[in-house]
Formats: structure tokens, C-alpha cells, sequence
């Protein structure tokens, strides 16, 4: 099974949910941390890794002596990537897509393959689950096809929790797409009700099964729970403003693992999601 643990905005709890709910499930678990940009369920689960893979994408290097400056390869890159400016071509491998159109178009041959760096992917253990963690290099923009990677190393012998970016747009879109269910979550807020419509919307555009996670549920008010009502969106789980929970996550400690009781409700939560998957 693979559950994506999303979320509208940052700082709602969302790797609170995802790194909880992969320490309840233990070894029938593997937590995958798609949120390239900044990884932190390392900081509450402690991995131990095992291997390193450095990730790269293809970028055009042109060879002058056989380029004819005919322009071709400028014209079909739809993101400026490639240009010509007079009589040598300038690439930016910043810009570049890998979409190999460049490549196709230009019949001298005058461009071939170089590599950039996206950043890592690491694999390990954290005690019998299994921990996943990509890294988007420092100043790449491009993070999907490191997400896309990430979850290649998915054991769908296991249950697979990934812990998307936060938003709406393509990074969380790649770590969602495909999954089975998604679990969102959010806080009873003006703007996390904001967000969540957003995000609720991307997963509904990509029709996969969806519950919500309400954190910090005694603050706030009742409108995230009417919109849900409202939208069919069954709340699984409402995890209060608790002094002890806070100061666990200030210390960069697990709920499940400093009281039992929550373990338990994480369970629960799983046999939820595992209800409505199967529903
Ligand atoms: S398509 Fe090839 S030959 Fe034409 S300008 Fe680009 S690199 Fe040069
Ligand atoms: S591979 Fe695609 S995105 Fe990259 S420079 Fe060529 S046409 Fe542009």
C-alpha cells in the first residue's frame, strides 16, 4: 500500500502524522521522505543509512565545430534553456527539463549528453522500518524527477508512507500521484482551511481516496470540519494542542513511542485508511 501524507501548507504537522504513523506500523512499514527541499522525518525517526545514490538528470553540451548555428535546438525548447546568440549557443543547464527535444532536432550531432545533479537519495533503517530520504541539492529548483526517485525505492511488500511537500504544485503532485490513498492534514485555521480546499481540489483532479488528519483540533474553529461535512471527507484522526505533545516535537521526539495510548491511535488510524481503501 502506498498512503502520500500531504498538506496544504507547512508547519500544520504533517511529518508529525507521517513519521508517527510510520513508527506505529514498525516493520511492516517503509517511510519515504519526498519532501526533497527539506527533509526532517530523519530528525525525529534517527535512520541508520546504508547506501547513497546521487541522483542526475541530462542536460545538452554543444560542440561548436559541428554546430551550423541553425537555431533548431533554440526553438523547440519551450523553456529557454538553449539559445543562440550569435554565432555560438549558450546552454543553461538550470533551466533545462531533460525533455531531449534538443537533442532530436539537431541533425549535425553538435550536442550530447552531460549530467546534472539533482541531489541523494538515501536508504536505511530506523530500528525494523525501513527510511527512504531524498535531498534536492542546494540551489537546484527541480525537485519532481528527484521525488520520481525516491519512490522507485518503494517495498510494496510493505506499507509505504511518503511525506509529500507541502502545496498544490508539481513536487507534491509527483510524490501523490499514484499513491492509494492520501492523508492530508491540516489545522482548524482560516488559512489552513485556505489550504486545504487547494489541496483537497489537486486530489480530487487526480482521483485518489482522501481523509484528513485535524491537528491542533481544540484551537481554532469548527469550519474545517463543516468543510469537510460538507465535501464527504472523513476526519480520521484529531490530535489536540497538548503541552507534552509539543515539547516531544521540540526535542525532536515520536508521540507514539512517548505514550502508548497514541501508538494505539495511530494503529487506528491505519486500519482507517485501510478501510476506506478498501471500501
Ligand atoms: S540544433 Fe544543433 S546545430 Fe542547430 S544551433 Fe542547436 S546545437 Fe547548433
Ligand atoms: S533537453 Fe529539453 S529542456 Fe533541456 S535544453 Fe534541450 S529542449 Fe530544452
Amino acid at each position: 500500500m502506498l498512503i502520500s501524507v500531504a498538506s496544504g501548507k507547512g508547519g500544520t504537522g504533517k511529518t508529525t502524522v507521517s513519521t508517527n504513523l510510520a513508527y506505529a506500523l514498525g516493520k511492516r512499514a517503509v517511510i519515504l521522505d519526498c519532501d526533497v527541499e527539506e527533509p526532517n522525518a530523519h530528525l525525529f525517526l534517527n535512520p541508520e543509512f546504508e547506501e547513497t545514490e546521487n541522483v542526475t538528470t541530462k542536460v545538452p553540451v554543444v560542440d561548436m565545430a559541428r554546430c551550423t548555428l541553425c537555431r533548431k535546438c533554440a526553438d523547440i525548447c519551450r523553456f529557454r534553456a538553449i539559445a543562440v546568440a550569435g554565432k555560438t549557443v549558450l546552454v543553461f543547464p538550470e533551466l533545462c527539463h531533460s525533455c531531449g527535444g534538443c537533442f532530436r532536432v539537431c541533425e549535425p550531432g553538435a550536442l550530447s549528453e552531460g549530467l546534472r545533479e539533482l541531489g541523494d537519495v538515501e536508504k536505511g533503517v530506523s530500528g525494523d522500518l525501513g527510511f527512504v530520504k531524498g535531498t534536492l541539492r542546494v540551489g537546484e529548483a527541480m525537485s519532481p524527477p528527484l521525488i520520481k526517485k525516491v519512490r522507485t525505492y518503494h517495498d510494496l511488500s510493505r506499507i509505504n508512507i511518503i511525506d509529500a511537500p507541502p502545496g498544490t504544485s508539481c513536487p507534491v503532485i509527483a510524490a501523490m500521484r499514484g499513491t492509494d490513498f492520501v492523508l492530508m492534514v491540516t489545522e482548524p485555521t482560516p488559512f489552513g482551511l485556505h489550504d486545504l480546499k487547494l489541496a483537497v481540489g489537486a486530489v480530487r483532479i487526480l482521483g485518489i481516496p482522501h481523509g484528513l488528519v485535524i491537528n491542533r483540533s481544540d484551537m481554532g474553529d469548527d469550519k474545517v470540519r463543516d468543510y469537510a461535512k460538507a465535501e464527504y471527507i472523513p476526519v480520521l484522526m484529531e490530535i489536540p494542542f497538548d503541552r507534552r505533545i509539543a515539547e516531544c516535537y521540540s526535542r525532536g521526539g515520536l508521540i507514539a513511542a512517548m505514550v502508548p495510548e497514541w501508538k494505539e491511535s495511530f494503529m487506528e488510524l491505519f486500519q482507517k485508511i485501510q478501510s476506506q481503501v478498501l471500501s
